[in-house]
């Protein structure tokens, strides 16, 4: 212990003890009362000595337009504890959703989420991560006291990867009897465009995610990290997870990163490495579309598998990384546009690592919205820019049934509209999920480390819980976690904000 940690300890443990006398010498009757009152107070002290925690100079956090901003700076441990102290509300608000959702899909326990975390994921991970995300819960539990451990923390991290690609890969393997019908995810609509595509030539880049609304409107994290070694990024997240994860990011070395996930994958490596830290890492240590690509192919697990669009504003070239397992494919190119709506296109990927998905059946989600984005970005050809992009992340035409109605073919997509559900990701009839935020950026807001951000539905509509739940009893197992969605502004955040002192106050 250092002696910047000691002296608060010392007197914490102090303090934690006339408390204790205190409480002994009071009548039972008030007992209850007191021991709330010790509750709130230890509660305060603990959160008030680990403040002085000399890990936390610089980490600093702020809410804008719905979103948290955190700044975060050091090295690998220090950037994580700043992450688990400065988040840890929202850390502990985020964990049991994500939990409750991981369990009732798989139908495994948590104790299994674990001993895959400690076991396959954590021995492959660089030591730097592991450290971060040791200092995570670290500074979790220091803010809080909560017991959740590192192991957790990395459970947490795979909640992409693990459910959806690992255990079916298991039930298979091990013919587990009356295993869940589990699918890899649909997440997301995005493009990049660049050269005579775009209104100044330069790389525009945009996303919206698409995920459950119980985990969309807790994706609301915009992380600024400075990490001692390595580039700057700015990206959006997750509370407690390292990765952008839905992703969305740009690095001080002029990298834009965005995905979306490949429908129908099939797939895993046990012994590769786990594709949160992959991204993670790409992120921070790639200056070129190269660079990046060889990090996401080191160890390639299969998880998560998804189409990455790149973009390098140093040379203003993009292109498309369609990471399969057993096979991927990269595009490139200095005038063109690719977009990306959970759809594979590489002959051998669709063959060797989608077997079931269907590029003709134009009535699903992934291919709707493909014809969608083809229609639109032919129609917008030299007119690109931030604010078409975010035009686009709304739109809500629906290219099969040619009509403008949200619903699952939409590029802003809304499943709690439609009986249809999405079948090939397993989304049954009206489930509340859909696009859940948006982002865009181009090469000169890269430059100064900028981005723009929408929490809640891209087109402004409001998702409201409680008549939904009032709708659909069948999702009544969400009601301890879902919450409105309300749209917030488009809202910019660039490097460096520093709002508010880490230091809590009461
Ligand atoms: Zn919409």
């Amino acid at each position: 212990m250092s002696d910047g940690i000691r002296r608060p300890a010392a007197i914490f443990i102090l303090f934690i003890g006339a408390a204790l006398l205190w409480l002994a010498g009071l009548h039972s009757h008030d007992a209850e009362a007191a021991k709330n009152e010790l509750d709130s107070t230890v509660s305060y002290a603990r959160e008030h000595s680990a403040s002085n925690d000399p890990r936390l100079k610089g980490g600093s956090t702020f809410e804008r337009g719905g979103w948290v901003y955190v700044h975060l700076e050091g090295d690998p441990s220090t950037i994580g504890f700043q992450h688990g102290f400065l988040l840890a509300n929202e850390i502990e608000d985020a964990f049991p959703a994500v939990q409750a959702a991981m369990l009732r899909s798989t139908k495994r326990d948590w104790p299994f989420f674990r001993q895959v975390a400690r076991e396959m994921l954590w021995p492959k991970i660089d030591p730097e991560y592991q450290q971060e995300l040791q200092g995570i819960a670290e500074g979790l539990n220091a803010r809080t006291g909560s017991q959740l451990d590192v192991y957790d923390i990395v459970a947490l991290n795979s909640f992409e990867e693990v459910p959806d690609y690992y255990v079916p890969w298991l039930n298979k393997r091990e013919k587990v009897a009356n295993a869940p019908n589990l699918k890899s995810p649909g997440n997301c609509s995005a493009f990049v465009a660049t050269g005579s595509w775009t209104k100044d030539h330069q790389i525009v880049i945009a996303h919206n995610n698409w995920t459950s609304y119980m985990n969309g409107e807790r994706w609301r994290i915009i992380f600024d990290i400075q990490p001692t070694n390595g580039y700057r990024i700015l990206m959006d997240g997750f509370p407690g997870v390292i990765a952008s994860d839905d992703d969305f990011a740009i690095n001080s070395d002029g990298l834009m990163v965005t995905e979306t996930t490949i429908t129908q994958f099939e797939g895993w490596d046990p012994n590769g490495k786990p594709e949160f830290f992959r991204a993670r890492k790409a992120l921070q240590y790639a200056n070129s579309i190269d660079a990046y690509t060889k990090i996401m192919l080191d160890g390639n697990n299969g998880g998560y598998a998804n189409d990455w669009l790149l973009g390098d504003r140093k040379t203003g070239e993009i292109a498309q990384l369609e990471l399969g397992l057993k096979a991927y494919k990269l595009w490139r190119t200095k005038d063109g546009v690719f977009a990306g709506s959970n759809w594979a296109r590489d002959p051998r990927v669709l063959k060797e690592d989608t077997p079931e998905f269907n590029p003709n059946d134009m009535a699903s989600s992934p291919n709707a919205r493909r014809a969608r984005w083809e229609q639109l970005l032919n129609e917008n050809k030299g007119k690109i820019d931030v604010s078409l992009a975010q035009q686009m992340l709304a739109d809500h035409v629906d290219s099969f049934e040619k009509k403008t109605e949200a619903d699952d073919r939409t590029l802003c997509g809304h499943i709690d509209s439609t009986d249809r559900g999405v079948s090939v990701w397993g989304w049954e009839p009206f489930y509340p999920g859909g696009a859940v935020q948006g982002k865009a950026t181009d090469s000169s807001m890269a430059k100064d480390m900028r981005l723009v951000a929408r929490l809640g539905h891209p087109c402004g509509e409001d998702f409201l819980a409680a008549p939904f739940l009032a709708a659909h009893p069948e999702y009544a197992w969400e009601a301890p976690y879902l919450r409105d969605l309300k749209a917030g502004p488009w809202t910019e955040f660039h490097s460096g904000e520093i709002h508010a002192p880490a230091v809590p106050s009461k």
